[in-house]
């Protein structure tokens, strides 16, 4: 039953320097948070169609989509993909620790100029963190494919985070991002849009969104479509 139990676990002190650098002082270019969580989701969709090509016993993924989707009034914006998902075990390893050397020479590279500094953020592959520029808390559950268990993380940045068994469908992962008070911007449909399809270019599957003509409406519609047909 012990695996079961929630754990609270520290940061590791690389992590928390960076987690607070995200926290206090990134203030311009806060929507590049959102270019760094469709990465990852795109990343885990491309290593899900990798896997089910090399394990015959995986079922393959054939609607790959990553669904983001804003709540103004939670305040809350979420970010879903199809992917591969993580285990327990990667959750802790992948959302605790900053395991690459690259993010030592982020923090040396930082100026002081928020805005050039943001810009750092993406090059030097610290991505995930970059949601706590706008978050008071991130929620991801996630399962990993050919597993039935799934794991939810929790933190609110600063110190530690938790995680515990949870439920999850198919496999996959869904991050939620609380908003700050003065980010709620990113709780409204159309900025989000705007945003997304800025930077979807690279992005090889499609980013859906509720149709925010039909508010409380099941449709939804390519969100970085406009682009595509430009
Ligand atoms: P990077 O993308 O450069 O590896 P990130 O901080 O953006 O760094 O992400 C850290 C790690 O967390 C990723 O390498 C990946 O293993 C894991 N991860 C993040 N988001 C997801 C996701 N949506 N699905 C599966 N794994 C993820
Ligand atoms: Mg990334």
């Amino acid at each position: 039953m012990i695996a079961d139990a929630t754990q609270t676990m520290g940061f590791q002190t690389e992590a928390k320097r960076l987690l607070h650098l995200m926290i206090h002082s990134l203030y311009s270019n806060r929507e590049i948070f959102l270019r760094e969580l469709i990465s990852n989701a795109s990343d885990a969709i491309d290593k899900h169609r990798f896997a089910v090509i090399n394990d015959g016993s995986l079922a393959s993924g054939a609607d790959y989509r990553i669904r983001v989707s804003a709540d103004a009034e939670a305040k809350t914006i979420t970010i879903d993909d199809n992917g591969i998902g993580m285990s327990r075990d990667e959750v802790v390893d992948n959302l605790g620790t900053i395991a690459k050397s690259g993010t030592a020479a982020f923090m040396e590279q930082l100026s002081g100029d928020q805005k050039q500094d943001s810009q750092l953020i993406g090059q030097f592959g610290v991505g995930f963190y970059s949601s706590f520029i706008v978050a008071d808390r991130v929620v991801v559950v996630t399962r990993k494919a050919g597993e039935s268990r799934a794991t939810r993380w929790e933190s609110a940045g600063e110190d530690e985070f938790t995680v515990s068994e949870a439920e999850r469908e198919s496999p996959g992962t869904t991050i939620t991002i609380h908003l700050k008070a003065d980010a709620d911007e990113f709780a409204d449909s159309w900025r989000v849009r705007s945003v997304i399809k800025k930077y979807s270019d690279h992005i090889s599957v499609p980013v859906m969104m509720p149709k925010p003509s039909q508010p409380g409406d099941e449709e939804e519609d390519q969100a970085d479509q406009e682009r595509r047909r430009a």
